[in-house]
């Protein structure tokens, strides 16, 4: 899964980025108007949104995201405690409210919970399935014929916005801003590998191949 976590505090996202690393990617920026922009162009599973920002504040940031039709869910940190800061941010239109200072586990329990309950686009998780291929986003489990394959994190999160996807072909640069952070360069060839990758443990030794390549464009999964 992938979040967004717009915080100008850079240490505090760097530990918050290294504390969710084993489920979630995160991407981590210190200003909301580029926040907003990383929003827009990329698919998050979730936001975290600092409300005391530089320039534009969370409040602001949450207000446009929603405008813009922008449904992930935002769950908002501060340093603020008071009922009346709470309830406004929810009438925002964010999910959830995290005073500082929380405890990581807080901040995942949370993340857990909002992703459960379902992004109010319809992406949510509970158990993708193909065939007789599932996916468990929150175990970060994949199985096929019930027999469970080990796959590397990026083999896992590309099969998972296929699965996510089903049907649609997604392009390599889509799966590139959906896997890979905003800041690290990736190349189309790499897409390609990691789908070899990834083809060898799920379909290879199926009969029933899932991940078709759509020429020139990218990939898909269906039966
Ligand atoms: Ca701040």
């Amino acid at each position: 899964m992938k979040a967004l976590a717009i915080e100008d505090n850079v240490m505090l996202a760097q530990s918050i980025k290294d504390y969710l690393k084993p489920s979630w990617l995160v991407d981590t920026t210190e200003s909301g108007e580029e926040g907003i922009e990383l929003a827009k162009s990329h698919e998050y599973d979730a936001i975290i949104l600092d409300l005391g920002l530089p320039g534009m504040d969370g409040q602001d940031v949450c207000t446009t995201l929603r405008k813009a039709d922008i449904t992930t869910p935002i769950i908002v940190l501060s340093g603020m405690s008071e009922t009346d800061t709470k309830v406004l941010l929810l009438n925002k239109g964010a999910d959830d409210y995290l005073t500082k200072p929380f405890k990581s586990n807080e901040l995942q329990a949370r993340l857990n919970a909002l992703v459960r309950r379902g992004p109010q686009k319809g992406k949510s998780p509970v158990i993708l399935k193909i065939d007789n291929l599932t996916l468990d986003p929150q175990k970060r489990e994949v199985r096929r014929a019930s027999k469970k394959i080990d796959l590397r994190r990026k083999e896992f999160d590309i099969l998972e916005y296929l699965m996510r996807n089903q049907g649609k072909v997604v392009s390599r640069p889509m799966i590139i801003s959906q896997v890979w952070d905003a800041y690290t360069e990736t190349w189309n060839s790499t897409v390609d590998v990691h789908i070899k990758y990834l083809r060898d443990k799920i379909d290879k030794p199926f009969k029933r191949k899932l991940i078709k390549t759509a020429h020139g464009v990218g990939y898909t999964i269906h039966k």
